[in-house]
């Protein structure tokens, strides 16, 4: 059983391994940071936003201090699709985004069936004339005037 975790991630439940779910490379421990099975590029913010005015008159620029702020994009190792990214002080390790009990995932995921691709682009269930009037909410539900 494999489980969708995010549009680029899952985790396959009998192995325990984060994969890319655009190449199915086996990643990293589930258990474990999934970062730690990506490949990282450490990006100079000034390359991503560009400065606004004229470095070289104006000491702000609109674009961020690379000796405050780093961006890490997170590369599968396989296929290189992006996987993820992220704005930190330098230096500071990858955040761990997401930690998931596996064991309460496993028990969950036991009598369920396996979802290969996740539902895009259905809307929620339109519920306008489900509830009771009687309240008197005030809209007329696109009524003709
Ligand atoms: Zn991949």
């Amino acid at each position: 059983m494999k489980v969708l975790i995010t549009e680029n991630l899952r985790i396959d439940l009998e192995k325990e391994l984060w994969e890319c779910r655009h190449c199915d490379a086996a990643l990293v421990s589930a258990r474990d940071n999934y970062k730690r099975g990506l490949l990282v590029y450490d990006r100079d913010p000034r390359e991503i936003h560009k400065p606004l005015l004229d470095p070289s008159k104006y000491k702000l620029t609109y674009s961020p201090d690379p000796q405050w702020c780093r961006i890490l994009e997170y590369y599968c190792p396989q296929c290189g699709s992006m996987i993820e990214t992220e704005y930190l002080p330098p230096g500071h390790p990858p955040v761990r985004d997401i930690d998931l009990d596996i064991d309460a995932l496993k028990a969950q995921w036991r009598s369920r069936d396996e979802v290969l691709e996740a539902p895009v682009g259905t809307d929620p269930p339109r519920r306008l004339h489900d509830h009771d009037h009687a309240h008197g909410h005030g809209h007329d539900h696109g009524a003709r005037k």
